[in-house]
């Protein structure tokens, strides 16, 4: 089993494409949505962890390739914190959209959930210091 983030971009008038419901019922997969921005008549994003063995991966890619005004791009980079060097200023908690980074309200510390985050890359580059970048 392995987990795949990916990005979904949908079209004009293609969000009625039952997509989610129709991967996690043809091709075995668990799909955890992460971000989703998406209204009628409007162009729209999902964002988007699928998990399962890597051949249900590939055919639920290759069926979202099928389908017409539907893309994907996959998440090949990851985030690195370098905690050592982190002052816990804050900044970057302000940018982030998916809540992944938080300041814990005893310590005043921030954390850094891993299975939130967007990979967008924001907080690198809100953060002052430096200590967080996007590595392949
Ligand atoms: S902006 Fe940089 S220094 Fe400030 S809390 Fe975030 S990672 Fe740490
Ligand atoms: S890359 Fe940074 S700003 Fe973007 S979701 Fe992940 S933690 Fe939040």
């Amino acid at each position: 089993m392995k987990t795949i983030k990916v990005s979904l971009q949908y079209s004009l008038n293609s969000i009625t494409t039952p997509l989610v419901s129709n991967l996690i019922r043809k091709f075995n997969v668990e799909v955890n949505i992460l971000h989703a921005n998406i209204s009628l008549n409007k162009i729209g994003t999902l964002i988007a962890d699928i998990t399962g063995n890597d051949q249900d991966i590939q055919d639920a890619l290759d069926y979202i390739e099928n389908q017409d005004g539907i893309r994907y791009k996959l998440f090949n980079k990851k985030l690195i914190w370098q905690e050592e060097d982190c002052v816990h200023c804050g900044a970057c908690t302000a940018v982030c959209p998916s809540n992944a980074l938080t300041m814990n309200k005893d310590t005043w510390c921030l954390e850094f959930s891993k299975e939130k985050c967007l990979v967008c890359g924001l907080c690198a580059k809100a953060c002052p210091l430096n200590v967080m970048s996007l590595q392949a």
